[in-house]
């Protein structure tokens, strides 16, 4: 036996690692991000802005000009405070490292991946309750579950990855309410969706909300937050390593952040296509689409393995779902620009003739 092998915790050993597949020189629609560069006027003075940083010294550890810069782009209201991730990953991490020996953790499925790994990372417990079968939190189980098993975190992603849909409202509400757990709404898509809980912070002392800037154009950033009430945020910042947050990361948020028009506006283009690529994808007889408040469009189709290699010897990279129990057959297509949706149209409309 290897040496890793007699060290290594066995549960971590048998976690099959976060699988990102090659995309040189590829379309990439399979991880919601924004087709969307830093725009030909910004170069030159974002580039100046860079340079001033100071790099010899360790990042601003609070970020205050960059929760101020979150703050005006994401209108967050002054009574709430803000807790910075390296990625809304990390902020997840955090809050299972809150979390207890023994607690659990509690969302739908199928939902976000991160939320069960993270719990097996951080040796907690996993419970997921199925949607149903329009991937709508089914309340009476979901109740009945945070009855039996009192979670101690429970995550809801809203509009949830990989389905695309928002659920009802007042379902969320009322797992709000009836949970003794820190409820932790993940609205990582907001900047597509028609609806958010960023309002109802204030008014839950057990909910919290997580949001990034992944998903609108700075997935390279690796810049996510918690937004909630202070005493809770003081409290979780306990666990934030110091300087989680870089300082290019921080420069760059600080300048290019402070463009919310331009952010505001690509997320229009993304939300028009969306409904112009989803009426295309309707018409492909042989697929089924989903309604989404994502970037994103869940599909289904005749048999998904051959469409994502032939998409992939075709140039355009997707989220295979071929083998996901709950959506066999299924993939998942991030809505892009025109000219890249309209590559994948026609890629699909050559493979199903
Ligand atoms: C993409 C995604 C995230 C991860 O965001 P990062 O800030 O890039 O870590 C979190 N939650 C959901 C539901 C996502 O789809």
């Amino acid at each position: 036996m290897s040496f890793i092998n007699q060290w290594l915790r066995s549960d971590i050993q048998e976690i099959q690692a976060y699988h990102v597949p090659k995309s040189q020189n590829m379309i990439k629609l399979d991880a919601m991000e924004s087709p969307f560069i830093v725009p030909e006027d910004l170069i030159e003075p974002y580039l100046v802005y860079l340079a001033e940083a100071e790099l010899n010294r360790y990042p601003d550890a609070g970020a205050e000009e960059l929760q101020q810069t979150l703050r005006n782009l994401m209108d967050i209201p002054e009574d709430l405070d803000i807790l910075l991730g390296n990625g809304s990953d990390e902020l997840i991490q955090l809050l299972a490292l809150a979390c207890g020996t023994g607690d659990t953790i509690l969302s739908v499925e199928p939902s976000f991946v991160m939320y069960e790994m993270i719990a097996k990372f951080t040796r907690l417990n996993y419970k997921g309750v199925m949607l149903d079968e329009n991937f709508e939190i089914d309340l009476d189980a979901t109740l009945a579950t945070i009855e039996k098993i009192q979670p101690k975190l429970i995550f809801i992603s809203y509009p949830n990855n990989p389905t695309g849909n928002a659920f009802d409202r007042d379902s969320i509400k009322k797992i709000i309410k009836a949970s003794d757990a820190l409820v932790v709404v993940d609205e990582a898509y907001y900047a597509y969706a028609k609806d958010s809980f960023l309002s109802e912070v204030s008014n839950y002392p057990n909910m919290v909300l997580l949001r990034t800037v992944s998903k609108i154009g700075f997935a390279g950033l690796r810049l996510g937050l918690l937004i909630g009430n202070p005493e809770t945020v003081g409290h979780l910042d306990k666990l934030r390593l110091p300087y989680n947050i870089n300082t290019l990361t921080q420069a760059s948020a600080n300048f290019l952040l402070k463009e919310k028009d331009r952010i505001a506006a690509n997320a229009q283009v993304i939300i028009e296509e969306r409904g112009r690529l989803f009426k295309e994808l309707v018409a492909i007889q042989a697929l089924t689409v989903y309604p989404s408040d994502a970037n994103f469009l869940l599909v289904k189709t005749p048999d998904a393995n051959a469409l994502f290699e032939f998409l992939k010897d075709n140039g355009v990279l997707i989220k295979n779902f071929a083998s996901h129990p709950q959506l066999s057959n299924c993939v998942r297509v991030t809505v892009s620009n025109a000219s890249e949706n309209n590559a994948l149209l026609q890629q699909l409309k050559s493979f199903y003739g």
